[in-house]
């Protein structure tokens, strides 16, 4: 870490240093509130189209307390959570890696001056060009769950280690459950580094993901049990003693879901690691250190009254940052920047996203005050899965929504 404290580190982080970083004071009993302030003296200064504030002092309270809780656990953030050059060079200050899944990916960080060895290529399923890519750059740890992806690795990049994704058990309870996707099976274990061994790649560990977005903790436990498993089957093959168990992603930061993990992954590692004590356990937090990091404010530029309705148009939506709402079961609840004035009425109202098509509806039969053209709807904990998977559609672009650098204290 560069400087004498986190802050200062991620002061002078690539992606951050030369950017202005507002400050403002966090509010510890209405924290979602705080930050409206700031908010309406960017919107004051004469922004005009939507923005995001990312709240660098926020990403720092997340990470020391990873820090804390996983104190043997490396974080490598999954950069497809969130691309924003500030986040991932804030991260990079901080000490994490960084797991990523493109060459793109892998660009951007390594533009940070994050050194290749951080990072693990964690898309079990990779182009060609991208893992040539990777072998000229000197990334050299990738992970694999199918036989072709060994023969491929092997042609591209015979330098390359693996890391054998594992399926977790079933958790139908995540926003997103990557094992319909992901993940060697029980049976699959054995052939798979059966196809290493004979290929001459080492296989450097074991990963798994338990799905994004969920509220069941205890699933980490059976992943780290079926992890260990692999392990076993590695030495019984015959090959060299596996170093590497990688956790995946899955954390939540808000309530008490992050800490609740952290006991039960500190328990089954010793339960089922404890005798492996030179095993390198590692983490791919992306939701965790993304979401409540980033606050929306979106723009109304349209409104229609039909009787008591209220329809207004903003200038994000199902096809920007807010496809979360799509794709990542994002249940948006907007509130007005302004100022509650007291005794003012509430309309039903529904907000519709800036394009052509009416699938871009952010809400319907919501309470709002009245609004006028010009007014901002904010969005709390939009960091995960927004900016980084938006569109170009009707022509409004991703690249139009700026973010402003925040620290709050
Ligand atoms: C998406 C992804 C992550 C991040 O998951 P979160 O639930 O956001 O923490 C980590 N690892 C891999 C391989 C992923 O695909």
């Amino acid at each position: 870490m560069v400087g004498s404290s986190p802050m200062q580190a991620v002061l002078v982080a690539p992606g951050v240093k030369g950017k202005q970083v507002l400050p403002y004071k966090r509010d510890a009993l209405k924290e979602k509130h705080a930050i409206a302030g700031l908010m309406r003296s960017i919107a004051g200064s004469g922004v005009r189209s939507a923005f995001y504030v990312l709240d660098l002092a926020r990403v720092v309270d997340l990470y020391m307390r990873w820090h804390r809780a996983l104190p043997d656990v490396r974080a490598y953030y999954a950069v497809k959570c969130n691309p924003e050059p500030a986040l991932l060079g804030a991260l990079a200050a901080l000490g994490a890696g960084f797991d990523c899944a493109s060459r793109r990916e892998i660009e951007a960080v390594l533009a940070l001056g994050v050194e290749p060895g951080s990072i693990v290529y964690a898309n079990p399923c990779k182009p060609e060009a991208h893992i040539e890519y990777a072998a000229r750059v000197g990334v050299n740890l990738t992970t694999y769950d199918s036989e072709e992806e060994v023969a491929k690795v092997k042609r591209c990049h015979p330098n390359c280690e693996l890391i054998l994704r594992i399926k977790g058990p079933d958790n139908g309870d995540a926003k997103v459950d990557l094992g319909t996707k992901y993940g060697a099976h029980a049976d699959e274990v054995v052939p798979l580094l059966r196809a290493a061994q004979r290929a001459g790649l080492g296989v450097a560990g074991v990963s798994f993901h338990i799905g994004s977005g969920g509220t069941r903790t205890d699933v980490y436990r059976g992943a780290i049990e079926a992890a260990r498993a692999a392990f076993d089957a590695a030495a019984t093959l015959g090959m060299p003693p596996m170093r590497v168990l990688d956790v995946g992603g899955g954390f939540m930061a808000g309530g008490t879901a992050f800490d609740e993990a952290a006991v039960v992954i500190r328990d089954a590692l010793a339960e089922h690691f404890g005798d492996l004590p030179c095993v390198e356990v590692l983490g791919e937090p992306g939701r965790y250190f993304a979401e409540t990091a980033f606050t929306l404010a979106a723009r109304v530029i349209g409104k229609r009254t039909r009787g008591e309705v209220r329809e207004y148009w903003i200038d994000d939506g199902l096809y920007g940052s807010l496809n979360c709402v799509l794709m990542d079961d994002y249940v948006p609840r907007p509130r007005p920047l302004a100022t509650p004035r007291t005794g003012e009425e509430a309309y039903t109202s529904t907000v519709f996203g800036p394009t052509c098509d009416s699938l871009d509806t952010v809400v319907t039969g919501y309470r709002l005050p009245e609004m006028s053209l010009g007014d901002w709807l904010v969005f709390d904990d939009m960091g995960a899965y927004s900016i980084g998977s938006g569109s170009h559609f009707n022509g409004f672009s991703m690249s139009d929504i700026a973010t402003f650098l925040a620290y709050s204290s």
